[in-house]
């Protein structure tokens, strides 16, 4: 069993929408950076405006906090040349960590990609040729919604992390067993890099629930009756999803686990509060690993 002492963290943002979602998304850096963080990560959008606020705010993070940060990037909808030129650009600015994703197609339900790279196997390989890159792509427990089956989805993400990625992260999941099964199988078929459970805290439960059913993540029935009995109680609510997440990380951490990848939705106070549940402690700014 690993000691609370070697849990180590990444934390995922999004790109913030307007100046209030600017200032709430700094504060929470500027919170969760005093825990010296594996990493942090800045999710994108590859449509419309939120390409730009995806890539700048990845830049402006990597210039301004003392984390490293990994930039995801999709390839869905756009070329391989599209692609390559933002790759570039956090190249450029210094960027060395990546999530690879393919995404899912802007004009179709099949989550196909539209054109350039076929899926995340193809970005990874693209990726590994900037240099010496870091590169994390997204692995599903509970099976990716377009998938034929869970052993062609695994099978898809050992291709991803033979092409040079070098750790998966998973979507969140609510029980522990379906993470332990899945790094099992993924054992079983030749996977050994390390793959580190997506925790999602849960803010908000009807939204949880909503998004679950879209995504294809499981939410556990017993969750229904807890969150009813807190329903008119944040103070109670609160607790009780600080406390779901803890037991379920911790039951990890006797499985070995030594790394959560913390879905923060840009909320500081949960995340902070279940990483220092499992001994996480608050560094002084000197003592921050090297990027
Ligand atoms: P891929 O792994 O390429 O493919 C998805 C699935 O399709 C596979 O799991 C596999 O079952 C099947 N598949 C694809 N190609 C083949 C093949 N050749 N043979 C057999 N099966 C195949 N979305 C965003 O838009 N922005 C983000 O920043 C973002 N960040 C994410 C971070 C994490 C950790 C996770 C888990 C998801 C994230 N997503 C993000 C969502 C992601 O884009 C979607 O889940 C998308 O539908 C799949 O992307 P992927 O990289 O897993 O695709």
């Amino acid at each position: 069993m690993n000691t609370a002492a070697t849990t180590r963290f990444s934390y995922e943002f999004f790109p913030p929408r307007n100046d209030n979602m600017v200032r709430k998304l700094w504060r929470s850096v500027g919170q969760l950076e005093r825990l010296d963080p594996l990493f942090f990560s800045m999710t994108y959008g590859a449509l419309g405006s939120a390409q730009k606020v995806s890539i700048d705010s990845a830049i402006e993070m990597h210039q301004e906090s003392p984390v490293a940060v990994a930039a995801h990037l999709t390839c869905a909808n756009a070329s391989a040349f599209e692609i390559e030129q933002i790759a570039k650009q956090y190249y450029d600015s210094g960027i060395r960590r990546f999530v690879a994703l393919r995404g899912d197609a802007a004009d179709s339900t099949d989550g196909e990609s539209v054109y350039g790279y076929n899926s995340a196997v193809e970005l990874v390989e693209a990726l590994r040729k900037l240099g010496e890159v870091d590169i994390s792509v997204a692995a599903y427990p509970e099976v990716h919604p377009q998938a034929q089956n869970a052993q062609s989805d695994l099978a898809h993400l050992k291709r991803k992390l033979d092409a040079g990625a070098n750790r998966a992260i998973t979507q969140y999941f609510f029980d522990a067993d379906c993470f332990l099964r899945f790094r099992d199988q993924a054992r079983r078929i030749g996977i050994e890099k390390p793959i580190i459970p997506g925790i999602l805290p849960v803010h908000d439960y009807q939204k949880v629930k909503a998004f679950s059913q879209r995504c294809g993540a499981t939410v556990p029935t017993r969750f229904e009756v807890k969150f009813a009995s807190v329903a008119n109680n944040p103070a109670a609510q609160y607790r009780l999803s600080l406390d779901l997440a803890v037991e379920l990380c911790e039951r990890l951490v006797r499985e070995g686990v030594d790394h959560f990848h913390l879905y923060t939705l840009n909320q500081t106070d949960m995340c902070l509060d279940i990483s220092l549940a499992l001994g996480a402690s608050v560094v002084t700014p000197q003592l921050f690993s090297a990027a």
